[in-house]
């Protein structure tokens, strides 16, 4: 899927939530936020139910944010990094487990002075992975990307925190 579309569809909703300009660990803080909701979700499935894809598509939508923020080319990012993706794990728990593995290097990364490239593929990395756990799931990501973002849209209100 082309992510970059839905990165400007999105970027726009949250500037106009006002929420730009927050600090890049609080941004970094929140993705983690999100890992920890779609591994809730995981861990707890409701029958009949996709609140794991809707999780999953919001961290998804956390890292589009600050990618398109940073000027980087999403769909070239996963096209480069997608390939460096091996997985140890056979199940959605060890998934999980490896996304958070993977999850320190993007948050120590960013202790810099300035974000330098390896940030920015650890970043995309989180994302290779989050499209890999998706299609083990049988869960459409674009789908559920774009039902996100029509929600958000609607849900939405000016002020709310971030
Ligand atoms: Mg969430």
């Amino acid at each position: 899927m082309k992510f970059n579309k839905y990165a400007k569809l999105h970027y726009d909703w949250v500037d106009e939530m006002g929420w730009h300009g927050t600090p890049i660990m609080a941004l970094i803080a929140l993705i983690g936020s999100e890992i920890g909701e779609a591994a809730y979700e995981a861990l707890n499935p409701i029958q009949d139910s996709n609140n794991m894809g809707e999780e999953l598509a919001d961290i998804c939508l956390r890292i589009m944010d600050l990618f398109y923020s940073h000027n980087v080319d999403i769909d070239k990012k996963v096209a480069e990094v997608s390939p460096t993706i091996t997985w140890i794990s056979q199940s959605l728990e060890g998934d999980f487990l490896e996304l958070m593995s993977d999850f320190r290097h993007v948050v120590n990364s960013a202790r810099h002075e300035t974000l330098e490239d390896d940030f920015y593929n650890y970043l995309g990395g989180i994302l290779c992975r989050v499209i890999d756990i998706t299609y083990r799931n049988n869960i459409d990501l674009e789908e559920t990307l774009k039902t996100k973002i029509e929600k958000n849209k609607v849900r939405g209100n000016k002020g709310r925190k971030i």
